[in-house]
């Protein structure tokens, strides 16, 4: 009897130390610089994140995997599941994603702060949102990259549950970000987010990443966010598109999200460009990009044949893991100002205030001299092209 009892015992002790919760818990990815990850939240903490708010919210969030919708692509190259949650009753939908780069973490954390406002809070500012939007968060869209702290994702053998190898022996890497294009969609999660995509049909979608550490070359003050538009404005594609339409749009969306964020001090706000003093800046014009492919109205393999399309931003805040101790330091900052940049946006389309908002004061918003467009599509397209 005791000896059974004590068998039992090691069985279930054995159990516990290996059980993939507690693997997950003691091995955070690997960090390559010096960040101390162990704060960000992990694919494990956001699940149970999200059911403990979907159970405090008396039904006004739904927690839901592509899986329990019957996706024919519905996880990640790995194996996990893609999480939504959808929240509000009114006739506008947006669609607001996360960490689609892996080691661009602070968009998850940002994402369920939200959720507990608005299914807790009765404020008007809040009641508004939850009564004119539908709000479709995507808190993690990169599973995989987030839980071994990388930008991409790795593409597996569907098949065999191993790593699929390059010819020279390599892990094959997906950047997310650039596989929603014509003759791309090489990984699994795109295929499925994409499929989701063009059930859901929203109105307006904001992506949220993060940057490197930057200042701003005349003042050298540290920029602490970055509002950008995947397709530049003035820009070899958005104002072509819908005449003009967009590119109106996503200005007012930004230029909206800058007035209610330049006043606060500990937020430095600027255009998104690419390289440096010495390189020169870019903006960028990608067709590839997931938030441009929404506005391009991508047509894949016949899932989105009447082309519908509609505008779409991202933010930009410094503090991925890539920049070691500095970015994590900033952690509640960065957090604090996507809270701020999403709920902004979202309170300013669930009122109208973005529409009355001057696409040109775009222009106000600072940015160092360009030399032109960085594209996926005609390498680089100098301005005046
Ligand atoms: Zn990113």
């Amino acid at each position: 009897m005791k000896k059974t009892f004590l068998s039992l015992l090691s069985i279930m002790l054995l159990f516990i130390m290996f059980s993939p919760e507690s693997f997950a818990r003691q091995n955070h990815p690997p960090t390559n610089g010096e960040t101390n990850i162990s704060s960000i939240i992990t694919y494990d903490e956001m699940i149970k994140e999200l059911e403990s708010i979907e159970k405090r919210s008396k039904d006004e969030l739904e927690v839901f995997t592509l899986a329990d919708l019957g996706y024919e692509y519905d996880k990640s190259e790995q194996g996990r599941d893609l999480y939504v949650a959808k929240v509000g009753n009114g006739p506008k939908t947006v669609w607001v994603q996360s960490r689609i780069h892996g080691d661009e973490p602070y968009g998850t954390e940002a994402t369920l702060q939200l959720l507990k406002r608005y299914t807790s809070n009765q404020s008007a500012q809040y009641q508004d949102v939850m009564d004119e939007l539908t709000l479709y968060f995507i808190p993690m869209y990169n599973p995989d990259g987030s839980e071994m702290n990388i930008r991409q994702t790795v593409l597996y053998d569907q098949e065999t549950g191993e790593p699929l190898l390059n010819s020279n022996g390599n892990e094959i890497r997906v950047d997310l970000n650039r596989d929603w294009a014509e003759g791309a969609f090489q990984a699994v999660e795109s295929k499925a987010w994409y499929s989701y995509w063009t059930d859901v049909q929203p109105d307006y979608a904001l992506d949220i990443h993060h940057q490197g550490l930057k200042t701003d070359p005349e003042t050298e003050e540290a920029i602490t966010m970055s509002l950008g538009i995947s397709l530049a404005p003035g820009g070899p594609t958005l104002p072509n598109l819908e005449g003009g339409l967009y590119e109106d749009l996503t200005r007012q969306m930004q230029v909206h999200v800058y007035d209610a964020l330049k006043d606060y001090g500990y937020i430095n706000i600027d255009r998104y460009t690419v390289g440096n003093v010495n390189s020169g800046f870019s903006e960028i014009d990608i067709h590839g990009g997931v938030v441009s492919a929404m506005m391009l109205g991508l047509n894949y393999e016949g899932q989105n044949e009447e082309e519908y399309s509609h505008p779409a931003i991202f933010f930009e805040t410094s503090g991925n893991t890539r920049e070691g101790n500095l970015g994590q330091r900033a952690r509640g900052h960065n957090i604090q100002q996507n809270v701020r940049g999403i709920q902004s946006l979202l309170h300013g389309l669930a009122t109208g205030e973005v529409y009355d908002a001057d696409a040109e004061r775009w222009d106000e918003i600072p940015r160092p001299d360009i030399d032109g467009y960085t594209t996926d599509h005609s390498g680089f397209v100098p301005v005046g092209f």
